[in-house]
């Protein structure tokens, strides 16, 4: 039983709003019993559930727990809208492998049509399908899920912010990541993966003007969704953890 709370950790906390029906109704907690909290600075404290009422929980803390699960390096996966499940899956397995952000791109060939509305509904199902990655899992933290953005302002954003932009391209052939990562200092690391379509030529160069180093994944094309999985997990394995 994991709560992500919003505050810092103290000797009694009040939960209130959805987490409080959260904890009573789906988790199912009454007095007595211990539930893990992790709080906005990612301090974990074993807490025991003291009293309810009808739409507040309280907990007090038990002990602290030394159990950061985070990554030392920050991961953002960049990834080009798919279709819907395979989106969700991209979102879940990014949560597990210790990303710390996603943010849905919209390029040229993404095969799913682009409607403003339903995408802000999407990010809102992302980010629940991301915090039940979390709890399930054991993070931390919580990754955060950015609001749709278009490949151009997402290549400003992300040059100026100076991170390290990591481009998977299925027509590089020279550059792999191997080599790429060994030339990493920054901390924050931005990984673009392509829509199914994948990137087309100017979009490509356009990446690599803002600074994007394209890498390549190896003789085959990949499924986007794999392409995705083994980026994420082949930069963790490589400088993270
Ligand atoms: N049409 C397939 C699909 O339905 O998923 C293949 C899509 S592939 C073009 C989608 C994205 O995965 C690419 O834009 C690229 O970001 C990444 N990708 C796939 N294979 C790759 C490789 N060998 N090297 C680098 N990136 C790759």
């Amino acid at each position: 039983r994991r709560l992500f709370y919003k505050g810092k950790l103290a000797d009694t906390i009040e939960i209130t709003g959805a987490d409080a029906h959260h904890l009573m109704h789906v988790m199912r907690a009454r007095p007595g019993q211990q539930i893990l909290v992790v709080d906005d600075e990612n301090q974990v404290g074993r807490m025991e559930m003291t009293a309810f009422r009808e739409d507040a929980v309280t907990l007090a803390l038990k002990e602290h727990l030394d159990a950061d699960t985070e990554s030392p390096i920050e991961l953002v996966l960049a990834q080009c809208l798919l279709k819907s499940d395979k989106m969700d899956w991209v979102v879940q397995k990014a949560v597990e492998l210790g990303a710390v952000g996603v943010i849905p791109v919209r390029s040229r060939n993404c095969v799913v049509r682009y409607d403003a509305k339903k995408a802000a509904a999407r990010c809102v199902r992302w980010q629940k399908i991301a915090d039940e990655a979390a709890k399930q899992c054991g993070r931390t933290a919580l990754l955060q899920v950015s609001p749709v953005v278009g490949l151009s302002d997402f290549l400003a954003a992300e040059h100026k912010a100076g991170d390290a932009l990591i481009f998977f391209y299925e027509n590089e052939n020279e550059q792999t990541l191997k080599r790429c990562l060994g030339s990493v200092t920054a901390k924050r690391i931005v990984l673009l993966v392509g829509p199914e379509g994948g990137f087309s030529l100017d979009e490509a160069q356009e990446v690599e003007q803002a600074g994007g180093r394209s890498v390549t994944l190896g003789p085959r094309i990949l499924r986007a969704e794999t392409a995705a999985l083994a980026a994420v997990t082949a930069v963790q394995y490589d400088l993270g953890d």
